[in-house]
């Protein structure tokens, strides 16, 4: 069947802006970094002769997007809550190139507030809510938009809602996304730093059973099953993308948490230690022994794993599901097993103050996972906590990212300034890192692989600038709106 000629596109924004789906906090990192934009791949892999480009990246600028965009008959824009506004302003400016250019967008924040978003602009001309992998290819391939469940579109003037669509069953009647990593993406743009690089992460389910309040994707898109591939047919992808990509030295696993399904996460893990391949995925910190020493034995280097709080009763305030015991002990477990741990937390959360804080920071460093990553609590459009902080007046909107992109912080307590909060990550960071065993740890790294070497001295250069930077952002008042 013939479709449009079809553009999918993370549009430009910020300098060094990871808005893509794969980003669950949407910002301009502190270290660049990149999730691939693994979103907008799936439906680019429905759609034959479709085109990717992730314009960030790539450091593609306006200009540059918009030659590339000539001659598409329809774009697809990912948005998302703090880039809405420049993502907009690209949407006009690919109208003002071709007004007949159709243009529509996806991602949580359409999926959450579809009206206000096609009232923003009248150059959009539909956004997809929930998954819009087959409500992007019924538009594609022509289909009316009356008839399009999950889309939300402009009509006589009008702004028009079609039914939702429902979420899809059968995850194996989804394409690998590999061969439009391959089409159209360089891999080696793509950094995290606790991954090896190159490394490729794709998805090989959607949703999380966990309820946690201020995660955003199981709460807009993904829902709360686990919907997965099966393992035979993931384990067949993985051979093609280690044969498309020889050069990929780790294979990471975003599904939001991998290990949901931990017979599943088992048959998949011997799939891979018989292509011997090495791979990390997101987990909770409550996998049993057993299972993972059936993972690292099989190829498995590294777990993201959320920690957020090390206080049991902010823990309990955002719905986490996890004991701090059963954290610790799974660490210990790891860490028995060689399996390296980036551990993330959150401050601000509900029920914070001072002492949680200094908590946190104390059992950080006790667990003393290899890295981590310490967020400032963000209430996305949609998600309990967001609620639950407008209801409480806890919240500016307009904060979510600052006049460079940064994150700012979104949640402030009558007891707990945003200042307050943003100096708990950096004193977080400082007392994490500046410990002996980090440091002796990275100095082992750097020293046994020159590649490290270079990496972590760009990253470093990169943290003390950032350090330094939000230290005088601390000393001034956060500016209130994105830029135009
Ligand atoms: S377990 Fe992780 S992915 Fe699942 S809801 Fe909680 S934070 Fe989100």
């Amino acid at each position: 069947m013939d479709t449009m000629k079809t553009l999918f596109l993370n549009p430009p924004s910020y300098e060094g802006f990871d808005g893509g789906a794969g980003a669950r906090y949407q910002a301009r990192r502190e270290i660049r970094s990149f999730w691939y934009p693994t979103w907008l791949a799936q439906p680019a892999a429905l759609i034959p002769d479709s085109k990717l480009i992730d314009a960030p990246a790539n450091d593609l600028t306006v200009e540059e997007t918009l030659k590339r965009a000539k001659g598409r008959e329809l774009a697809i824009l990912h948005t998302s809550t703090p880039s809405f506004d420049n993502d907009v302003r690209f949407a006009q400016a690919l109208k003002d190139q071709n007004p007949n250019i159709k243009v529509g967008l996806v991602g949580a924040h359409v999926a959450v507030l579809p009206e206000e978003s096609l009232k923003a602009s009248a150059a959009v001309d539909f956004v997809a809510r929930e998954e819009f992998d087959f409500t992007i290819l019924d538009v594609a391939r022509g289909k009316p938009l009356a008839d399009i469940p999950g889309l939300s579109y402009r009509k006589n003037g009008a702004v028009s809602h079609n039914p939702d669509r429902e979420l899809i069953g059968d995850m194996d009647s989804l394409p690998s996304v590999i061969d439009v990593y391959k089409r159209d993406l360089t891999i080696e743009n793509y950094y995290i730093g606790y991954l090896k690089h190159p490394y490729v992460s794709l998805y090989t389910g959607r949703g999380c059973p966990a309820r946690c309040t201020f995660c955003l994707w199981p709460q807009t898109v993904g829902g709360h099953v686990y919907r997965t591939k099966s393992a035979k047919k993931v384990i067949s992808e993985m051979a093609r993308a280690a044969e498309l990509f020889p050069q990929v030295k780790e294979f990471f696993f975003d599904d939001d948490t991998f290990t949901a399904d931990l017979a599943r996460a088992a048959e998949i893990a011997k799939g891979l230690g018989r292509l011997g391949l090495t791979w990390s995925c997101n987990a909770r910190a409550n996998v049993p022994y057993e299972y993972l020493k059936t993972f690292r034995d099989n190829g498995l280097r590294l777990l993201l794993v959320g920690y957020e709080s090390g206080n049991q009763q902010i823990l309990n305030n955002i719905k986490k599901g996890i004991r701090l015991d059963i954290a610790r002990e799974f660490t210990r477990n790891c860490r028995k097993l060689g399996i390296t741990i980036h551990g993330t937390f959150i401050l601000g959360l509900p029920g914070e103050n001072r002492e949680t804080i200094e908590e946190s920071i104390r059992y950080a460093c006790d667990l003393d996972v290899d890295t981590i990553q310490v967020s400032l609590a963000a209430p996305y459009p949609g998600t309990e906590l967001y609620r639950q902080a407008m209801a409480n007046k806890w919240f500016d909107e307009n904060a979510l990212v600052r006049n460079d992109g940064t994150q700012a912080c979104t949640l402030e307590y009558r007891h707990l300034t945003g200042e307050d909060i943003a100096a708990g990550v950096k004193r977080f960071y400082s007392r994490f890192y500046f410990r002996p065993r980090p440091i002796g740890r990275m100095i082992l790294q750097m020293a046994r692989d020159p590649h490290e070497r270079r990496r972590r001295l760009r990253e470093g250069m990169e943290f003390l600038s950032y350090l330094k930077k939000r230290t005088k952002q601390a000393s001034s008042p956060a500016p209130q709106t994105v830029p135009a």
